[in-house]
């Protein structure tokens, strides 16, 4: 069947004036490719080394470099249509190192894979149905960037892309052309020549243009950081942050030359969406900007020509940027990298900064209220104080310990600990994780609060926590881990969710079951299952079942911690479940993130609004959160709507609203 296919027709012979023309033009396309790659590997290079980076352990590289490169799966994912014609130009690009390779060599007399032997045959043909993929795949971009024009790829029309996208047509096209010719005809030596040409004029291109992601990129992916926007420790009390080209590590100016300007960072990002000046793409072109003028030994600073400082500091840290970025950018540390730069050296004047970094500098929460108020508040709710025989010791936060509602989450969710049995207690004394000062780039701050806190945390002896705070939980787990070893923490809606066969339900029968079967050390419910009478709690009043319950997926829970499910195990235990349009991954951003939520008025649509109207668009009865944050953005925002808004209650309110009175 194979030996009566056409096969591919390759010149059987080249003058030596042919070799020499093709030898000649082969040696400028590599030098020209070099000319510009050199001096991008150059700046790479000699950019800071990054202190904190370890090649090991490997085996997730290589995972992720499986999944990321040569799945291409992210990019499938993320985008499905445009994705897959992407993989298939990718993937063709593979299959064609060999084709390129033998053609190459048959330019100059030692081709290796001839057509008619039955390994030529048999890859020729693989190749070519790459080939019509990758035809197909490119002219389905080409009609999306130049037709379609969705606004994210920016106004401008990038003619460089459409020409590059000539060119790999072009490749395509010559290639499949020679199966239809013989191999001693003129036109199997035009359509090498062709195939030549388009080929030794792309090469170049490639650096010269944001192709040199083709090259980059998978560097970029197996060398990232290793975990989601994970902020690098500074190297020193000499490293102030991202202040000038000098701090510039290699990471940051590999991402930056990596950068494919395909805009789904700031398609998704919250700021952008709202208005606002920050664009995460722009940040990183303006990175590179900086290193093609001015190189990595300068000492120009960073903000300012090539970068705003008011854009800097309108990210809320929701990580969609990086979550959503085909290419391995990390977004989040080059924000707070340049955040930290401004800070450490004075150039950040904000009064709500100001005001916030004393409060925490001097005081024990963000919030600037006396630590003798959460005291009341424990002895008010009578919050047994952790002893250490305790399981858990129930981290309040600055919200759990100082702002209304959230007080009313922690109450809700001690009623629900109580109803299922489980031992907790709270500290006597407590600081603010951090979390706002380390993302807002004040790291002499954070440090002070993290030391504090582990200290207190070992002279108590806790082992394990529980937070209803995303925030507390991600900056506990990993921030800290630069001052020593914090104690294994957990979110609450983890806690509930392993436990939600134990939870009393108002869900109808046909509920989807809890996520996991209780663990042996579950302690025993203190009320029988089913479903119960209605809490007596006024503020917790429930809508006729089933009640429709709409998620809003906190951002530092979601895309920080992977948790998606858990919190919907509980909200379903209450009533009927609805999505927004943009949920799980792409959640969008409450605003409250990256200390934003202590900073003063936004520019632009508020982002809590944004997020709040579609919320409430989906006809839901109840808005559910998880995040102490996120509810108090809410809060207001379900108030300016005028109109008689949803309900919103914490996945612990609705857990502790189905529990029998006397609980
Ligand atoms: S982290 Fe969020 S707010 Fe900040 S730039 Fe990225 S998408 Fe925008
Ligand atoms: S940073 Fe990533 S997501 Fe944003 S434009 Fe560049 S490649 Fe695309």
């Amino acid at each position: 069947m194979l030996f009566s296919l056409p096969v591919l027709a390759e010149p059987q012979h080249f003058s030596l004036a042919e070799k020499l023309i093709f030898a000649t033009l082969a040696i400028t396309s590599g030098y020209l490719f070099w000319r510009r790659f050199g001096v991008v590997l150059d700046k790479i290079l000699k950019s800071k080394k990054d202190s904190n980076f370890h090649l090991f352990p490997i085996a997730k590289r290589v995972a992720d470099f499986f999944w990321e490169v040569l799945c291409q799966a992210k990019v499938i994912r993320e985008r499905p249509l445009p994705g897959l014609a992407h993989a298939l130009v990718f993937w063709a690009f593979l299959a064609f190192a060999l084709v390129t390779l033998n053609h190459c060599a048959v330019g100059l007399g030692i081709g290796f894979l001839a057509p008619d032997s039955l390994i030529g045959r048999f890859y020729f043909y693989f190749a070519a149905a790459f080939a019509l993929a990758c035809a197909a795949g490119i002219a389905g971009l080409f009609i999306r960037r130049f037709l379609v024009r969705p606004r994210w790829l920016g106004a401008k029309l990038s003619w460089e892309s459409g020409f590059i996208a000539f060119l790999i047509f072009a490749l395509m096209a010559t290639y499949l052309a020679a199966f239809f010719v013989t191999d001693l005809s003129l036109a199997a030596r035009a359509l090498w020549w062709a195939h030549t040409l388009a080929l030794l004029t792309f090469l170049p291109l490639i650096p010269h243009t944001k192709h040199l992601h083709l090259v980059l990129s998978p560097v970029t992916i197996f060398l990232s950081r290793g975990s989601f926007a994970q902020i690098p420790p500074l190297s020193g009390d000499e490293d102030f942050g991202l202040v000038a080209g000098k701090d510039l590590t290699q990471l940051v100016s590999l991402q930056a030359y990596s950068c494919v300007e395909c805009g789904r960072c700031t398609e998704h990002c919250p700021a952008a969406a709202t208005g606002k000046l920050l664009n995460p793409k722009e940040i990183i072109l303006g990175v590179r900007a900086y290193l093609n003028d001015l190189g990595p030994a300068s000492d120009q600073p960073l903000l300012g020509k090539y970068n705003s400082q008011e854009a800097v500091f309108q990210c809320t840290t929701c990580g969609a940027c990086e979550f959503q970025c085909p290419v391995g950018i990390e977004h989040v540390p080059v924000l707070v990298g340049l955040r930290r730069g401004a800070v450490n050296t004075g150039e950040w004047d904000d009064s709500h900064g100001s005001k916030l970094f004393l409060a925490l500098e001097r005081g024990s929460n963000a919030l600037g209220i006396s630590p003798a108020e959460r005291d009341k508040f424990i002895q008010k709710e009578a919050l047994p104080i952790f002893d250490g025989s305790q399981q858990y010791c129930l981290w309040l936060g600055c919200m759990g310990g100082y702002d209304p509602k959230g007080r009313a989450i922690i109450a809700d969710f001690a009623r629900v600990m109580n109803y299922l049995g489980a031992s907790y207690g709270v500290l006597r004394k407590e600081k603010c994780t951090g979390d706002p000062v380390r993302r807002l780039g004040n790291d002499l701050v954070f440090q002070q609060l993290a030391e504090a806190n582990l200290e207190t945390l070992a002279q108590n002896k806790v082992k394990k926590i529980i937070s209803i705070c995303p925030h507390c939980v991600r900056t506990i787990q990993e921030d800290w881990k630069e001052y020593g070893t914090p104690p294994e923490i957990e979110h609450h809606s983890e806690f509930l969710a392993r436990f939600a066969d134990k939870l009393p339900t108002a869900a109808p029968p046909s509920a989807p079951p809890p996520l996991a079967a209780p663990q042996a050390n579950v302690p025993q419910a203190n009320a029988p299952q089913g479903k119960a009478p209605q809490s007596t709690n006024p503020a917790l009043s429930r809508p006729n079942a089933p009640e429709k319950i709409v998620f809003h997926d906190p951002c530092y829970l979601g895309r920080y911690r992977n948790v998606y499910d858990q919190p919907r195990t509980v909200a379903r235990l209450s009533g009927e479940l609805l999505e927004a349009p943009r949920h799980k991954e792409r959640s969008f951003c409450c605003g409250a993130g990256g200390g934003l939520a202590f900073l003063g008025e936004e520019t632009g649509e508020r982002v809590s609004h944004n997020r709040a109207a579609e919320l409430v668009a989906t006809g839901a009865e109840t808005i559910a959160t998880a995040c102490p944050f996120c509810n108090t953005m809410f809060r207001d925002a379900l108030a300016a709507t005028g109109a008689a808004p949803p309900q919103l209650l914490d996945i612990a309110q609705l857990a502790a609203r189905e529990l029998p009175s006397g609980h």
